[in-house]
């Protein structure tokens, strides 16, 4: 009888108990069990090192999955989101009593958030489903735990592997809803465009949270559901889940008024989580953005790099040109702005501000403001007198959060009104009001907001080495990449929703140096790089197996090189 995978691992186990842990490396290679192959990618130095990566391979007809849960772009991510799911739910099961030094007895796998990622922890390909995983081979001291490591590879791996790549696992009804749910989501919001639409808020949607730290829906008992107030609900259909009413916010200029508390930051906070897909029960199933839809603060303290700020920023004390400003310690305005254009600058059809992190100097300058101080004594133009420019010339649409400057009715095309986290379309009050009080306040802007920056990376400014280590790359959290030598702060990029984001991205910045030239603007560079990724898929940014890796948008890339502190751009303004 042919030697199974499971008896060759209880074999070299049984020989290697006891010895030092470096020889646990005789195990990296693959074992075939019965239904699935096991394969020992890459095992780990000592037992405090970061764990060894596995991977657990099957046919696709084996695992049984109907085609009709992974036909589609988006079925497909779903059901590989789901298989991680469970596959982190399974692990859960293992009982966790020790099993030695260091992560003796670890078992994981990259666990997803409330969105729907397409990530690498579980991938098909070439007609198999393989789900990657890291565990700790076990170990007293510096010894190998022989034993422990059988039953850990013979046994629990199997049970885990069993109880999440195979269909018949699988609660039928929880992952028909999994993929259909996120395919009725992208399905909306590839409709968006054609409907005028920038963001579609569901009826009996969940908004809230349940905490700052915690991304799971409010209690059902606390939270207010959504309802679209009527003169703004709008229908879309879906293809499993028949017609969804909402709210539609139309391109152009929306505002969201309301008091203080009820409800303004959390609808928009909605939106912006919008450009993802949710998990079913997450409330925000249906809450959709446009996919390029950008999130705005104000981030001083940041550097910028030759950003060509003049649209907002004019007649700085001490200097000429703000066509190409560069500063290691940009202020809160200043900052918006360089948001604001690198966001146009890599493409976006809506920007999203909220008054919480604005700098208000960067949102409006009010009529008594504007008579003691004279236009030529503020540089600043502030984003009231530019917002509909934006839109006119640029089609980049605004949804902003204001609950404190009325001037701004005279730039809106829609005002709702935040009240008891109920939405009130307020549109027809506040354009007779601001008939009927005219703002006093002049326009500041030019005529045209003009054309936007394109900047060229130098790909001489990237460098990945550190120490001996001619490539060193990692993150520290989700807000943190260390890229050689420099740590690139991502923390106000607040559509960056999981760690194995930021890492993909640290991977993709030194991939996308092979598109720069010193000529080629950023946004080709990164269609360059975006295109390559979708042929490739995520393994392109990194050989060999690494299930920690998940898709990103081309924003937070963007966002990412763009906060590189050796970063250095050629200026291809055409600007005089
Ligand atoms: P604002 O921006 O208008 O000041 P927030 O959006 O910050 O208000 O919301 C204030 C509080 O109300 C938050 O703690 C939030 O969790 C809660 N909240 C928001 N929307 C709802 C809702 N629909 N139902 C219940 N609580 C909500
Ligand atoms: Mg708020």
């Amino acid at each position: 009888m042919p030697q199974t995978g499971r008896d060759r691992l209880g074999e070299l186990l049984k020989r290697l108990d006891g010895r030092g842990y470096p020889a646990y490396r005789n195990l990296e290679g693959s074992y075939p069990f019965e239904r699935w192959t096991l394969s020992i990618d890459r095992v780990q130095g000592d037992p405090f090192a970061a764990p060894s990566r596995l991977s657990a391979r099957v046919t696709l007809d084996a695992t049984g999955f109907p085609g009709d849960t992974f036909g589609g772009r988006s079925r497909e991510i779903a059901l590989r989101d789901l298989i991680a799911r469970q596959f982190v739910d399974a692990c859960r099961r293992i009982p966790k009593e020790s099993r030695g030094s260091g992560n003796s007895g670890w078992i994981a796998i990259e666990r997803p958030g409330q969105e729907i990622l397409d990530t690498s922890a579980v991938v098909l390909t070439e007609g198999h489903l393989e789900a990657r995983f890291t565990a700790g081979l076990p170990a007293y001291g510096r010894r190998i735990a022989g034993r422990a490591a059988e039953e850990m590879l013979c046994v629990e791996i199997p049970r885990i592997v069993e109880g999440s790549l195979f269909f018949s696992a699988y609660d039928r009804d929880r992952l028909h809803r999994h993929v259909l749910t996120c395919e009725d989501a992208c399905a909306i919001r590839s409709q968006l465009p054609s409907l005028g639409l920038v963001a579609f808020v569901a009826d009996g949607a969940i908004l809230p949270r349940r905490s700052g730290v915690d991304d799971r829906p409010m209690e059902r008992t606390r939270a207010v559901p959504f309802e679209s107030p009527p003169s703004l609900r709008v229908r879309v259909n879906t293809p499993n889940s028949g017609e969804v009413t909402g709210m539609g916010i139309r391109e152009g200029v929306t505002l969201i008024v309301g008091g203080g508390f009820h409800g303004k930051s959390t609808l928009l906070f909605g939106i912006e989580r919008g450009v993802y897909d949710h998990v079913p029960g997450d409330g925000r199933e249906f809450v959709i953005a446009r996919g390029d839809a950008v999130r705005i603060r104000a981030e001083d303290g940041r550097r910028i790099e030759k950003n060509d700020v003049s649209p907002f920023l004019t007649n700085l004390p001490f200097m000429a040109d703000t066509s190409e400003f560069s500063t290691d310690d940009v202020s809160g305005s200043t900052s918006q702005a360089a948001n604001i254009l690198e966001a146009m600058e890599v493409g976006t059809s809506l920007l999203l501000i909220d008054e919480d992190a604005s700098a208000t100097n960067f949102m409006i300058r009010d009529h008594r403001m504007q008579e003691l101080l004279h236009k030529d004594l503020e540089p600043i133009t502030p984003f009231i007198d530019r917002v509909r420019q934006i839109y006119a010339e640029h089609g980049v649409s605004t949804i902003l959060v204001i609950g404190g400057s009325g001037d701004y009715f005279d730039v809106a095309d829609t005002v709702v009104c935040m009240a008891e986290y109920r939405p009130v379309d307020v549109t027809g009050r506040a354009r007779s009001i601001a008939e009927k009080y005219r703002s006093e306040r002049r326009f500041e802007g030019t005529m045209a907001f003009g054309p936007v920056q394109q900047r060229a990376p130098l790909p001489g400014t990237f460098d990945p080495g550190r120490g001996r280590r001619p490539v060193k790359i990692a993150i520290r959290d989700r807000w943190t990449i260390a890229f050689g030598r420099e740590a690139i702060d991502l923390s106000a990029i607040s559509q960056l929703v999981h760690a194995a984001q930021t890492r993909a991205i640290g991977f993709a910045m030194l991939h996308a140096v092979r598109f720069m030239d010193g000529a080629t603007p950023l946004r080709r560079v990164i269609d360059l790089m975006m295109g390559d990724l979708a042929d490739k898929g995520l393994d392109a940014l990194r050989p060999g197996r690494h299930g920690d890796l998940a898709a990103f948008r081309r924003q937070e890339l963007a966002a990412a090189i763009n906060r590189l502190r050796t970063l250095e751009v050629r200026n291809l303004n055409q600007r005089q």
